[in-house]
């Protein structure tokens, strides 16, 4: 349940889908090759922590990174979903961080092991009121550590914008209301340790700010 800008409603969540590598600074500072295009994977969505509420700093961990994402919520869905339709299914737009154990994905990565102990772990996926509207944001994405900048992007430098990552998943899985879709993270991923306060924001969507306790 996340709740809704403006309305006594909450989003009742189905899936949360995440895509990676969706921008190109983000994907050559964590190793990947310019030619490789995003793509998907998963997190529980039981992992979503709404806001105002503070984040465990979790198990078996040296090394958790934030990654701030604009987050896609879907009002409906189906299959094999055409670009051009894919904004039809939008129901809004919210401020996420996709919560990484960084040394447990370099394990994952270097032994070919999936990555839900690195991805998808309890309270791995902050998220911020969702704002109702159909059309994407185009401005600016960041990222603060107790005031200090961590990540500053631009929406539009995403590989796949938000209709194309409809469209892509829909190909892999039936989408429907309920789904949200973490779209991936700019550049300038980094550690945080117990104590931080972590501010990200997304221009024309709102704010999100937790504790790492
Ligand atoms: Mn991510």
């Amino acid at each position: 349940m996340v709740p809704v800008e403006g309305a006594d409603a909450v989003f009742p969540v189905r899936r949360v889908l995440c895509v990676g590598r969706n921008y190109a600074a983000h994907r050559r500072e964590m190793g990947g090759d310019d030619r490789d295009p995003p793509f998907f994977f998963g997190k529980p969505s039981d992992g979503l922590v709404p806001p105002g509420v503070e984040v465990p700093y979790p198990s078996a961990t040296a090394d958790l990174h934030h990654e701030i994402e604009l987050v896609v919520a879907l009002k409906s869905g189906g299959r094999d979903i055409a670009v051009a339709d894919a904004l039809d299914h939008v129901f809004g737009y919210a401020v996420g961080v996709d919560l990484t154990r960084r040394d447990l994905q370099a394990v994952a990565k270097a032994k070919g092991q999936p990555w839900d102990a690195a991805k998808g772990f309890d309270a791995s996926a902050p998220i911020s009121a969702i704002r109702p509207g159909r059309a994407p944001p185009q401005g600016a994405i960041s990222l603060s550590v107790n005031g200090q900048p961590r990540q500053a992007g631009q929406i539009a430098d995403m590989i796949w914008s938000v209709p194309e990552i409809i469209a892509e998943a829909s190909k892999l899985w039936a989408l429907a209301a309920g789904d949200l879709i973490f779209t991936g993270t700019p550049e300038g991923v980094a550690a945080i340790v117990r104590g931080d306060r972590v501010e990200g924001a997304v221009e024309g969507v709102g704010a999100l700010t937790f504790t790492i306790v």
